[in-house]
């Protein structure tokens, strides 16, 4: 097949002109690609089973893990549902449209080729331009998994999605690089208390901020083991992945505290950083020590002839003297992180390297969304310094 791409001149103002064949495309059974504000989606019309089929095969998914229906403006929510719990509501208000998926109900109207055989459906309204006036001119809810070949990092750019999916579907839309650069977070809200299944843009913070209570899926946080479950079927594959083997670099507490002690081995670094870096002498102490393991971790690789890569930032990127080396942005700013932490992963893939070892970050906020990705990304693989 060949896939049509068309470039969105001014993407805070798609012309209906613009959007107006990806539209009819959806409309009748066919895959978009499409920027949203969080990841690429790959559409189809989350009515049409036969459309479902299409984007399983497309990215080579696992048929039993569900799609995310997207839609445009609350009106297009009522016929998906059976019922909008009262957390449902108090969110949409709050953060739709935006980077949050909810979990409701599902009414009979939504097959059960798009919910993966669940008698719930996960429905986000994406506040991009582009995204959002595509699905109104559809005229369909629009099923849209991350626009990439299953297992690999999630697309953020056109361009990754042109290299998983050109000739597979009918058409890219390329509305440019994308804004959060981490697919949505996913919460239940037809449980008495709701519960985030995937992290993401809207933080646990702040929906706690909203609802009060709101508790975190434990299938979350670690590896999948045995009786945990996660709740959201797709969590338990090993998603998000780069070619190479990643190992995510983590400093113990009790490292530290021995790198405060007097007479410790870095202790001259210790008090020269303390005085240099007031209030973040802390930090700097554990970065410093994480890039010199990184270091000598990456060199004895490099040794038996593998090529290495390295994840660091901003601040800490003088510090490596082995591997190839790329920021993922900047530490005190976990929107810089986020935003390339796909690219960055990809462009590995593309450099043919053997071993990745990543910095790791605090799991506050947007952090723990980073962190997720990233951990996923490793399958968990910690190296503890
Ligand atoms: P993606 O669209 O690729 O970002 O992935 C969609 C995510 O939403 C997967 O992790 C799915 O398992 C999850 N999801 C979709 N529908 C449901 C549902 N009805 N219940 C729980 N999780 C869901
Ligand atoms: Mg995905």
């Amino acid at each position: 097949m060949d896939t049509e791409r068309i470039v969105i001149k001014d993407v805070q103002n798609p012309k209906d002109s613009e959007l107006i064949k990806a539209a009819q495309i959806l409309r009748e059974g066919g895959l978009v690609a499409f920027p949203t504000e969080t990841v690429y989606g790959l559409g189809g019309n989350a009515l049409d089973e036969q459309a479902a089929k299409k984007i399983y095969r497309a990215k080579g998914r696992p048929s039993d893990n569900p799609l995310i229906a997207h839609i445009s403006c609350m009106e297009e929510l009522e016929p998906l549902v059976r019922e909008i719990p009262k957390a449902g509501r108090i969110l949409a208000e709050r953060y739709w449209p935006g980077p949050l998926t909810m979990i409701f109900p599902k009414s009979s109207l939504v097959p059960y080729g798009t919910t993966g055989g669940l008698d719930t459906v996960a429905v986000r309204m994406p506040k991009d331009r582009v995204a959002n006036r595509l699905i109104r001119l559809a005229g369909v809810p629009v099923a849209a998994p991350s626009a990439n070949t299953s297992g690999r990092p999630s697309p953020t750019t056109a361009d990754h999605v042109w290299q998983d999916l050109e000739g597979k579907i009918e058409m890219v839309v390329d509305g440019g690089p994308v804004g959060i650069g981490l697919e949505s977070t996913i919460v239940d809200v037809s449980s008495p208390v709701p519960v985030i299944l995937r992290p993401g843009a809207i933080t646990q913070e702040m929906l706690g901020q909203v609802l009060g209570q709101i508790s975190l899926d434990p299938a979350i946080s670690g590896p999948g083991q045995e009786g945990l479950r996660p709740r959201a079927p797709g969590m338990k594959y090993k998603h998000y992945a780069p070619r190479a083997e990643m190992t995510l670099v983590e400093v113990k507490e009790e490292t530290m505290e021995q790198l405060y002690r007097p007479g410790s081995f870095l202790h001259g670094q210790v008090s020269r950083m303390m005085t240099e870096s007031g209030r973040n002498w802390k930090m700097k102490i554990e970065i410093f020590y994480m890039a010199w393991k990184v270091n000598e971790a990456a060199a004895q690789m490099e040794k038996t002839g593998a090529r290495v890569g390295v994840i660091c930032t901003e601040e800490t990127m003088d510090e490596y003297t082995a591997g190839i080396k790329r920021s993922i942005g900047r530490r005190d700013s976990e929107v810089s992180v986020a935003h390339n932490l796909y690219g960055v992963l990809r462009e590995f893939d593309d450099l043919g390297v053997d071993f990745i070892y990543a910095e790791s970050f605090s799991e506050t906020h947007l952090g723990n969304a980073i962190m997720n990705r990233l951990n996923k990304a490793a399958g968990y693989r910690i190296l503890w310094v």
